[in-house]
């Protein structure tokens, strides 16, 4: 079997790829396992040596890269070069500038009951990692978890999508050129049977950023095995712009964060909220915008092609059940005017949306923005918390207390406020949903952690005979009694908390 990668922009044939066998996953899991005994010994800095060289060969392989995931994608070498190489290196510079705070020791405090004795903090590689990964933005939802797994020492398997081979296979060769060990990083090429034979190889994490329904089927197999994972699923996004804000920034924002990727986005500008007193002068200047939009393939276009027919279906989809509804198409051409062999979309603008409409409600991932009117602070926060996702938001206004006061109120794993998307692109942050959008959190020291066991260390010097709670239990009963109700009451009583801490270490 293989996997023919195809350029979306032409329907161009590019290259074929073997598709990895299903009898091999044992295989594959073996391998894993051996590297990790070696790569897991590695010191810290042993292994930041390696990250640095995939750095570098990333730096120095920018162009090729951004090409290569816009050939793959069908989006423009823009979008792939700024939303998906730069987050990813960022998110090696992440590690290699923060690992060892994030995963050294962390010494706690040790409770006065526990005198004598120190705790700390340490964090132990889980195994194999498996890392599914879907085809929006091939490289940074692969690269940014298996970089987060490998950091902490554990080994990793990759199923990148089926839909955008040419990534995963140009991972694969990033890493071989950077060096790394053996089947410290593997690449598994195939759809969802491929997905499906690993997750049920019983890995030791899985992370999986894609569909809610794929989502669910994977976690009720990794509850099989008890196997933890990180579900990274789908968004559809709020974008709320108060009268006040700043309307050209706000209208040029809402337009980027809809048609960037050709809004194959699970964080972009999906549902407009506009203020109804700026209502019709918004929706004009999100036309005006909208029709600026340069499509093509170039590295001076706006917006490329959808990635695959299938998404374009869902489109057409969700447009004509909004029109059908009496949606109004401000911008952009009607369904039945698309060319059938093409995947370019022209961006749309909606109105008179109906809140029931799929485009409303489920996952649109497509060039087309509805617009809806609102009147009060409440009604915004109302309409933008009615979704079952909950992955990132957007409120703009002049008024920051207000902005911030929505950005409290909305159910989200995120919210930016005065500009869009971009909470992904620090990796300081949590990044993760709520609701359907998905369970955990990855980036930040926590995204170096989810992969690692949290050991809980209590070391004691062992210089005593025995400790006050051991056996015999005989007399200690009153002396206990007295200690805890001294040292829990309202008031502490040191006098008879030391008094009774001394008789029963007299025991000893
Ligand atoms: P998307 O359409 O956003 O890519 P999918 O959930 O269809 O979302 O796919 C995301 C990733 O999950 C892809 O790599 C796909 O091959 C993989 N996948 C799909 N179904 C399964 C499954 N049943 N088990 C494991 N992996 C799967």
């Amino acid at each position: 079997m293989v996997l023919v990668a195809v350029n979306p922009a032409t329907g161009e044939r590019i290259e074929e790829i073997e598709e990895t066998d299903i009898g091999k996953v044992q295989t594959f899991y073996e391998n894993s396992r051996r590297a990790f005994s070696r790569w897991s010994g590695l010191s810290l800095d042993e292994r930041l040596g390696y990250f640095r060289r995939l750095k570098k060969v990333m730096a120095e392989a920018m162009d090729e890269i951004a090409k290569t995931v816009s050939l793959d994608t069908g989006k423009v070498p823009t979008d792939a070069l700024v939303s998906d190489v730069m987050p990813t290196i960022e998110s090696i510079e992440f590690v290699l500038k923060h690992v060892k705070k994030s995963l050294s020791p962390q010494k706690v405090k040790t409770p006065l009951l526990l005198f004598g004795k120190t705790s700390c903090v340490e964090y132990m590689p889980r195994g194999v990692v498996l890392v599914i990964s879907p085809w929006n933005y091939p490289l940074q939802l692969a690269m940014v978890p298996a970089v987060s797994a490998l950091a902490g020492g554990n080994t990793v398997i990759l199923k990148p999508s089926e839909v955008t081979p040419l990534v995963g296979k140009l991972i694969e060769s990033l890493f071989q050129r950077a060096g790394f060990p053996e089947h410290v990083l593997q690449v598994a090429h195939g759809g969802k049977e491929v997905g499906s034979a690993f997750v049920n190889g019983k890995p030791d994490y899985i992370f999986f950023t894609g569909s809610v329904k794929t989502g669910k089927i994977i976690q009720k197999a990794a509850a099989e095995h008890l196997i933890p994972t990180t579900l990274e699923l789908g968004g559809k996004d709020p974008f709320i712009v108060f009268a006040d804000a700043n309307l050209e920034r706000a209208a040029k924002g809402a337009v980027w964060a809809a048609f960037t990727n050709c809004g194959q986005v699970c964080m972009s500008a999906e549902r407009i909220f506009v203020e109804k007193s700026v209502f019709p002068e918004f929706v004009e200047r999100l036309k005006e915008e909208t029709r600026s939009l340069v499509l093509g393939q170039g590295e001076d276009a706006d917006i490329g092609s959808m990635t695959f027919p299938g998404q374009k279906e869902i489109v057409r989809e969700h447009v004509l059940d909004a029109l059908a509804r009496g949606a109004k198409l401000e911008t952009g051409e009607h369904p039945d005017r698309w060319t059938e062999d093409s995947l370019f979309v022209k961006p749309m603008v909606m109105t008179n949306v109906p809140l029931d409409a799929k485009i409303m409600k489920e996952e649109t991932f497509g060039p087309v923005l509805p617009v809806v009117p609102f009147e009060t602070e409440e009604e915004a926060v109302k309409l933008a918390n009615d979704t079952e996702y909950g992955l990132n938001a957007s409120v703009w206004s002049n008024d920051l207390e207000r902005a911030r006061r929505v950005a409290a109120k909305l159910v989200s794993g995120a919210v930016v406020i005065n500009d869009a998307v971009i909470s992904v692109a620090n990796p300081h942050l949590p990044f993760g949903g709520a609701k359907n959008s998905g369970i955990g959190r990855y980036h930040g020291k926590d995204g170096l952690r989810i992969f690692c066991h949290e050991k809980a260390l209590v070391i004691d010097r062992g210089r005593l005979k025995r400790e006050v709670q051991w056996y015999p239990y005989k007399g200690t009963y009153p002396l206990f009694l007295r200690l805890f109700q001294s040292y829990f009451g309202e008031r502490k009583n040191w006098f008879a908390f030391f008094q009774s801490f001394l008789r029963l270490m007299k025991r000893n």
